[in-house]
């Protein structure tokens, strides 16, 4: 077990040695809300667009000594921190060699109904000083390879962003790629945010607080590599029988994925999530704007 390269929220994600699996302290709220969906048909398309969901580390069944307050693996068992239950999650950075990551945030309301007074209040003078209120969408966190070096780009980099210079987030994301690399990677990013949007046109959902975690290669040379992958892979579709996932090379070029539902439940007959949408409406016209030469 070791840390996972997070753009943004609480410390103490963590992933397996292969890397494939993420461990994240969660709450029943989210457990919920990934079950719901994984089995609620109606919301397939959506579930295609979060991380997969495996199931969850209670403590007391899978933890061997409660005294271990980091999680390591020994012998082949994992132990953790004994008052947090964890959610295992496909590991969305896996599969890149060196991963840039940007946490989005969604949504002018951040807080759920049951939020308590003061958590109302925290949060709603945080959207109203930022552009989660003024946009639908705040840079939550970034962490980005620029000159093989990782620059962190932490929550205050967000919240001091304004409706006028949004659009530079973009640019400090992927606006020093050149070429076909900046052309693949805007591409990716670009459709999946629009599979997103209407993805969530069509679900009957509510999200608090969630985020569009968007991920591409930065190494040069892996995403030449994981342009071969996707060129072999088309290429032989049905010959291509056991395919080896356990294998760590680059293999990504760049995906979106909505993530962070601990404020998120399935709405039946409440028509889709407008907060939600006018953020990655936002986001989608940076694309556009981007795509465009206009930034
Ligand atoms: P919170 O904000 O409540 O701490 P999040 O679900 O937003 O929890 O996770 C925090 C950070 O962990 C995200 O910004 C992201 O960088 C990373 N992360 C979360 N889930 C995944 C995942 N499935 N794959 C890769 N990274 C993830
Ligand atoms: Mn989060």
């Amino acid at each position: 077990m070791r840390p996972v390269d997070q753009a943004a929220g609480h410390e103490g994600v963590l992933q397996d040695a292969s890397g494939q699996l993420l461990f994240k302290p969660s709450c029943a709220q989210e457990v919920k809300f990934y079950t719901d969906v994984q089995g609620d048909e109606n919301l397939a398309a959506l579930a295609e667009l979060m991380p997969r969901f495996l199931g969850t580390l209670t403590p007391g069944k899978m933890i061997e000594n409660l005294n271990d307050s980091e999680a390591t693996i020994v012998d082949g068992t994992i132990k953790i921190d004994n008052d947090a239950t964890y959610i295992v999650l496909e590991n969305l950075t896996n599969g890149f060699y060196k991963p840039s990551i940007m946490d989005a945030k969604l949504g002018k309301v951040l807080h759920d109904d049951s939020a308590s007074e003061e958590k109302k209040q925290r949060l709603s003078a945080v959207a109203a000083a930022t552009t989660s209120g003024s946009l639908g969408v705040r840079i939550a966190g970034m962490r980005v390879y620029k000159d093989n070096q990782p620059i962190v780009y932490d929550k205050q980099y967000g919240r001091s962003l304004t409706e006028e210079t949004f659009h530079t987030s973009l640019l400090d994301f992927l606006g020093h790629l050149t070429g076909e690399h900046r052309d693949y990677v805007v591409s990716r990013l670009y459709m999946d945010l629009k599979a997103i949007e209407s993805a969530i046109e069509e679900s009957e959902i509510r999200m608090k607080s969630a985020s569009i975690l968007l991920v591409y290669e930065a190494d040069p040379e892996a995403f030449l590599q994981a342009k071969q992958y996707a060129e072999t892979q088309q290429e032989d579709n049905q010959s291509e029988s056991s395919e080896d996932s356990s294998v760590s090379a680059p293999k990504l070029i760049a995906h979106a994925r909505i993530i962070d539902f601990a404020h998120s439940s399935i709405a039946p007959d409440q028509g889709p999530d407008t907060n939600v949408l006018e953020g990655i409406r936002t986001l989608t016209a940076v694309f556009d704007r981007l795509i465009d030469g206009e930034i």
